[in-house]
């Protein structure tokens, strides 16, 4: 079985940055990564706000990711690698080749957080084409230049659901609304102003989606504003936020250590590449 002194699960900020930290400081690390290209989330998140707190530069989430593989040139990636399962200190891990096992002195989970989707949400009526995360928007949107919908409503009012409304943007998508349950937005105000003026899309408060119409692709939904029901039309759905961390694989694994989004709620990538610099350190000094 191979063997390798620190392997790091996830090719995101917090997995390269954590990868090239212990690279630093003389561990050798490898980072496996289940899709075709390492970056994490910021490669399909094409709009500005990222790399700031890592290099000093105001970049896309692609531009930003092509950075971090930039510097991760050299070290030990291995793309197309899924991890399924860990048993104690050894990794169950998918590839082209089949599957394998990896033992390591030490494993960093660093494989993020995603948006809750559809299935997850008490929401009713049918499932037609056209309900998504904003993750899966900016898939569609930036990964295959595809637009999914025209007039989408956006559910949630978090710092994503505006994410969303840009990626929107980019592709000429033009949203009917914003709806959020609370009595006010999730993300500092005046996020609803600047929606409403700059974008054109109305935010609603005290709103709540009870289901969505539609045979092949979404038509309309049914929302409860203010207490009184309506109808609404729209030809998509667009479920932003109430991230949940992807940690399927840490159930009874006391040796992992965590890193970047997988470890509490939603930061910015700057924070979970410095996050990840920070695992490498104390993992670092444990092996030493
Ligand atoms: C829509 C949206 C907009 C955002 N906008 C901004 C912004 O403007 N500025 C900003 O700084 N931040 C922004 N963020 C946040 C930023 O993208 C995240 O904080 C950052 O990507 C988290 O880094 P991470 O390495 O923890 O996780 P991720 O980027 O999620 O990377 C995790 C990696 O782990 C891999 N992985 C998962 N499971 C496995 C497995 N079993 N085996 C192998 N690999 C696995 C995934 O494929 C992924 O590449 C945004 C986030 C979203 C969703």
């Amino acid at each position: 079985m191979e063997r390798r002194d620190v392997v790091i699960i996830g090719g995101g900020p917090a997995g390269l940055s954590a990868a090239l930290r212990l690279g630093e400081l003389g561990v050798a690390a490898t980072v496996l990564e289940r899709e075709q290209e390492a970056g994490g989330i910021p490669r399909h998140c094409g709009h500005l706000g990222f790399g700031w707190q890592s290099h000093r530069r105001i970049w896309s989430g692609p531009r930003f990711a092509a950075q971090l593989r930039d510097d991760s040139k050299g070290l030990d990636l291995r793309t197309g690698h899924t991890v399924l399962g860990i048993d104690g200190d050894v990794l169950r891990v998918q590839s082209e080749h089949g599957i394998s096992e990896i033992a390591a002195g030490r494993i960093i989970l660093a494989t993020g957080t995603r948006e809750t989707p559809r299935s997850a949400r008490l929401v009713g009526g049918a499932r037609p084409r056209g309900v998504m995360t904003t993750g899966a928007l900016q898939a569609n949107v930036y990964l295959q230049h595809f637009k999914p919908f025209e007039r989408p409503i956006i559910v949630g009012s978090e710092w994503v659901s505006f994410s969303a409304i840009l990626t929107c943007r980019h592709i000429g998508i033009q949203p009917v609304a914003m709806i959020e349950a609370k009595d006010r937005i999730s993300a500092p105000r005046p996020g609803d102003l600047i929606a409403r003026l700059a974008y054109g899309v109305p935010v609603w408060t005290r709103t709540k989606l009870i289901a969505i119409e539609g045979r092949s692709q979404v038509q309309a939904v049914e929302i409860e504003r203010n207490g009184a029901r309506q109808h609404m039309a729209c030809d998509g759905v667009i479920f932003t936020g109430e991230f949940v961390p992807e940690a399927a694989l840490l159930v009874n694994q006391p040796k992992v250590i965590l890193a970047g989004n997988v470890h509490g709620a939603l930061k910015t990538s700057g924070a979970c590449w410095r996050e990840g610099r920070a695992t490498a350190e104390q993992v670092a000094r444990e092996l030493a």
